[in-house]
């Protein structure tokens, strides 16, 4: 039987990147998977996979996740994706930035737990994946200023949540990636004035000498999913190529 045989999986900013790799290979291993986003067209590439179910859920949008949350009911996992990488200093980054970027990172993912915690709860628990970064409290990255504080608090709701409904059977854990193939990625890459450079300037700073793919990310993130990683709650999974070894 699959890993995740019998289990109803949400995921937020599933239509590309690690979202979708995890959509995947939770179907891959047998959940009933919830593949939410707001690029519909994007989030369209996994509408032959079996057990899978797509909806357009902006995460930022509060009524359209208690909505979403009000109709879906009771999931055994839920795994917060989406996120936003902004890239800047302290002095690059303007009150808008700041407010965009914890909007999407922390509150939203703090909306959404809060949407579907009651059912998880009322069906006696469930895991609940979250998505930080080694950029963090974990390292300093350059130019990353507002992403590292916000996937730092994601670092914080995670341990909160864990430690008020750990007896209650819910775990919450968080999964920090070094850098990752992604098509936003490649949108940070390009928008470099020497893309080729810039490139490089990401494999250089990964240990292992390359980046990481989606696939390595959703490999963790199905452990956690799944009741194979049943004591454990309130921790964080590095997968970095070695950033912090
Ligand atoms: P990505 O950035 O390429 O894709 C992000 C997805 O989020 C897109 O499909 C987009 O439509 C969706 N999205 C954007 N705003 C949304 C909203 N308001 N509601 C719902 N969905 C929304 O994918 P990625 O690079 O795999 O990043 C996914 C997560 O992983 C992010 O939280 C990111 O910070 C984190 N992360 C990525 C890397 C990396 O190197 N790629 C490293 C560490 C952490």
């Amino acid at each position: 039987a699959g890993r995740l045989e019998g289990k109803k999986a949400l995921i937020t900013a599933a239509a590309q990147g690690i979202g979708r790799a995890s959509a995947e290979a939770f179907v891959r291993e047998g959940a009933e998977v919830i593949a939410t986003d707001i690029n519909m067209d994007a989030l369209g590439a996994l509408k032959d996979q079996p057990g899978v179910t797509l909806r357009k859920l902006d995460v930022l949008d509060g009524d359209a996740v208690k909505e979403a949350a009000g109709q879906i009911g009771a999931v055994d996992a839920l795994f917060n994706c989406a996120g936003f990488v902004h890239h800047g200093t302290l002095l690059d980054t303007t009150d808008e930035d700041w407010d965009f970027s914890f909007n999407l990172n922390v509150k939203a993912m703090f909306r959404m737990c809060r949407a579907f915690l009651p059912a998880m709860l009322e069906n006696g628990g469930g895991s609940i994946i979250n998505m930080s970064s080694v950029s963090s409290s974990l390292k300093g990255i350059p130019t990353r200023c507002v992403y590292g504080a916000s996937k730092a608090a994601v670092l914080g709701l995670t341990k909160s949540i864990s430690a008020d409904y750990l007896k209650q059977g819910i775990r919450c854990n968080a999964v920090c990636p070094g850098t990752v193939q992604s098509p936003s990625l490649d949108g940070r890459i390009n928008a470099f004035d020497d893309p080729v450079q810039a490139r490089k300037d990401f494999i250089a700073r990964q240990p292992l000498g390359r980046l990481g793919t989606a696939e390595e990310i959703a490999a963790m993130v199905l452990y956690l999913a799944s009741d194979e990683s049943a004591y454990t709650t309130g921790q964080f999974f590095v997968v970095d190529g070695g950033i912090l070894n």
